[in-house]
C-alpha cells in the first residue's frame, strides 16, 4: 500500500514499504502519457556512505548492490530495467536525443552515449535517467508532441548553460513549442547552502549579472542561487513562468531524505531522476 505525502512545492513523497521516491504534481497531470519520478536515499541494499538506495556505479559501493537498487526502484514504479538509458555525466552541456535503439544502455548493456549531461526523447518506453547528489535535475515535458528531456545541472552545467543547449536541441523537433513546456527543478543544493569562494562567484557574476542571485557571506565567501539562475534561463528560453516549478527542496538541508555531496562531505551515494513517455 503506497502512502503519499506533500513535502515541498508541488512535490509528493511516495512511501512503498522501505522504498521512498518523489513525484511532482505539475507533471502528474500528464500521467496518462508520462512517467516521471526521482529516487531518495531510502529503499535499497547499499551500506555505509551509500546507505541505502545508491544508484551510482561510480560510488564507493558494490556493483551488485547498485543493480539490485535499480531493480527495486523499477519494481516500485513499474518501469522495465531494460528501458533505462544513461550516460557518464561530465558536468558539461552536451544533450543527446535517444530512441528505442538506446534502450538498456548503461545498465543492461555498455553505453556508447558518452560525455553528455542531458537526454531527450520522443520515443515511448525509453526511460531517461540522470544522476544527482546536490546537482539539480531539470525535468522538461512538451505535452503537445510528447517530448521529454532530463538534465543534470550542477554548478558547472548551470554556469555553462545546459538549459540553452537542451532548448536549442528540442526546438529542432517538429511541432515543439517552448510555451507549452512544463518544467520542474528537482531537489538540489539551495541558496541556503551553496557557498563558494570568490573565484567561482566571479565566474557566475560575469555571466549572470542579477544581484538577486548572490549573497555575500564573508570577505571571501558568497552564496549563489543556482535554482534561481536555472529558473530565469528557462523563462528566457520561452517557457511560461507559471509552468516552471522549483520544488524548493535543498538536498543538504534534507540530507535525511536525499544524498548530498556537500551534506555528506563528499562521501555519499547517488540518486537518479527518471522520465519516460508511456507506450
Ligand atoms: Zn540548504
Amino acid at each position: 500500500m503506497k502512502k503519499y505525502e506533500r513535502i515541498g512545492r508541488s512535490t509528493v513523497l511516495v512511501t512503498d514499504g522501505s522504498m521512498k521516491y518523489i513525484e511532482f504534481e505539475s507533471l502528474n497531470k500528464y500521467r496518462d502519457v508520462l512517467v516521471h519520478f526521482m529516487s531518495t536515499r531510502h529503499g535499497g541494499v547499499s551500506r555505509g556512505e551509500c546507505s541505502t538506495l545508491n544508484l551510482g556505479f561510480g560510488r564507493n559501493d558494490d556493483r551488485q548492490n547498485v543493480i539490485e537498487n535499480f531493480r527495486r526502484i523499477c519494481d516500485a514504479t513499474a518501469v522495465e530495467t531494460e528501458s533505462l538509458v544513461f550516460t557518464n555525466q561530465v558536468h558539461g552541456t552536451k544533450v543527446l536525443m535517444v530512441d528505442e535503439n538506446d534502450r538498456g544502455k548503461g545498465l543492461v548493456k555498455e553505453s556508447d552515449l558518452k560525455g553528455s549531461d542531458g537526454l531527450f526523447t520522443v520515443t515511448p518506453n525509453v526511460t531517461l535517467v540522470t544522476f544527482h547528489a546536490d546537482c539539480a535535475p531539470i525535468f522538461l515535458f512538451e505535452p503537445s508532441i510528447n517530448a521529454a528531456a532530463l538534465l543534470h545541472s550542477g554548478w558547472k552545467g548551470t554556469l555553462s548553460d545546459i538549459v540553452s543547449e537542451a532548448m536549442s536541441a528540442m526546438k529542432k523537433i517538429p511541432g515543439f513549442d517552448a510555451g507549452r513546456v512544463e518544467a520542474v527543478i528537482g531537489p538540489s543544493i539551495g541558496f541556503c547552502c551553496f557557498e563558494v569562494d570568490e573565484d567561482v562567484y566571479w565566474l557566475f557574476r560575469d555571466k549572470y549579472a542579477d544581484d538577486a542571485f548572490y549573497c555575500r557571506v564573508s570577505d571571501s565567501k558568497w552564496k549563489i542561487d543556482l535554482k534561481g539562475i536555472i529558473k530565469t534561463r528557462l523563462a528566457e528560453e520561452g517557457i511560461d513562468e507559471k509552468k516552471i516549478n522549483d520544488c524548493d527542496i535543498c538536498t543538504k538541508c534534507r540530507n535525511d531524505l536525499f544524498f548530498s555531496y556537500r551534506g555528506d562531505m563528499g562521501r555519499t551515494g547517488s540518486m537518479a531522476a527518471f522520465m519516460q513517455i508511456r507506450r
